[in-house]
């Protein structure tokens, strides 16, 4: 798997006459390595090396297969130590992620070796995580398993008279116990007003009857994420949080329905945000439709108005219209989807009927 992965990025390297490339982002070593630890991953046409400290260098060795482990001292620059080996191995041009490295390394390292072309690139290893394998749509469905089951946990508990933040603890360490290694972001948990908070982080607030309660939040599975949103109500809803409800709904369902092999991101955000705009909220609805899924929380493609790119099969998305009312609430519903070569397939099975508790 991880030849595969390295021997697609070569390819690439060398179709853009590039030597070696150095991979500094954690989830694109981890993307090629499966190492886990801190450090820095040099591809090269013929051996690869992961440069790391006295820390990781066993992990290193019992997590990456076929690579060189180096050991740097401490006090050292990683990036300089990386150089140092490129340019030893005569390499020339070298591809770096922009994202980061910082302003001082970049002028460090063009002072230093003055003879190898840095060539910045964005996204080169991102691109090739968007479209994931079987193994790795296995993984996200395990997390998404977790995050179902732990939805169904948390309904037993919102009541009135807890807090937010109580409900997030009880969230967190029932995934926790059921598999997910750590959460996938920071939970969001807002009830009542502070539901028109998209991304509201808890409170202490305590819940209320006629409150709607947004939560949204994944697990976090060899890797890789899950992400979902519910909206529920404590008690009998009204006839405005029920229309809000129903129209956000309908987008998420006709939206998800809309997806396949070929659509563009933002004509899938076109169809949510025309149902919602039609139902008079269209001011209301200020994010976009979604976002890859991956070994990060947000990754590509994009489903928002810019969403330029074409979806293709194997991508994760997920497909989350809202509706933010300041100092009235609002309301959102995720879920993750894969695209499949005909259509779609839905991965999150949680209940997203109204459910009044
Ligand atoms: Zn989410
Ligand atoms: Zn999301």
């Amino acid at each position: 798997m991880y030849k595969t992965r390295i021997k697609k990025i070569t390819e690439k390297l060398f179709e853009n006459n590039i030597d070696g490339f150095v991979v500094n982002k954690p989830e694109n070593q981890y993307y090629i390595s499966g190492f886990s630890g801190e450090g820095l991953i040099i591809i090269t046409g013929r051996k690869n090396y992961i440069i790391t400290d006295s820390r990781y260098t066993e992990q290193a060795k019992n997590e990456a297969q076929g690579f060189e482990i180096i050991e740097r001292q401490k006090g050292t620059s990683p990036f300089l130590i990386s150089f140092h080996i490129i340019k030893d191995l005569g390499l020339k041009i070298i591809g770096f992620e922009s994202h980061s490295l910082t302003v001082k390394e970049y002028d460090e390292l063009v002072e230093t070796y003055k003879n190898i072309t840095l060539i910045k690139t964005d996204g080169f290893i991102e691109q090739l995580r968007t479209v994931k394998d079987s193994y790795e749509i296995n993984l996200i469905k395990s997390a998404q398993k977790i995050t179902d089951k732990a939805f169904e946990y948390i309904l037993g508990l919102i009541k009135p008279g807890v807090s937010e933040l109580d409900l997030v603890a009880e969230l967190e360490f029932f995934m926790k116990k059921n598999g997910s290694k750590s959460k996938a972001f920071p939970t969001i948990l807002v009830s009542g007003p502070r539901t028109s908070l998209p991304h509201g982080s808890p409170s202490e607030r305590i819940l209320q009857s006629g409150d709607f309660v947004t939560i949204d939040f994944g697990a976090r599975f060899s890797g890789y994420c899950s992400d979902m949103t519910r909206t529920v109500v404590i008690g009998k809803p009204s006839e405005r949080q029920l229309s809000i409800y129903n129209t956000v709904l309908n987008a998420q369902i006709k939206a998800i329905e809309y997806i396949k092999p070929g659509i563009i991101g933002k004509d899938a955000d076109s169809v949510a945000r025309k149902i919602i705009s039609k139902q008079g909220f269209g001011d209301y609805f200020g994010h976009g439709l979604g976002h890859g899924v991956g070994l990060e929380i947000h990754e590509a493609p994009s489903l928002s108005p810019k969403g330029e790119s074409h979806l293709l099969p194997g991508m994760i998305v997920t497909v989350e219209p809202g509706i933010y009312i300041e100092k009235y609430g609002g309301v959102r519903i995720e879920d993750m989807v894969v695209i499949t070569k005909n259509g779609f397939e839905n991965l999150t099975n949680s209940e997203k009927q109204l459910i009044c508790l």
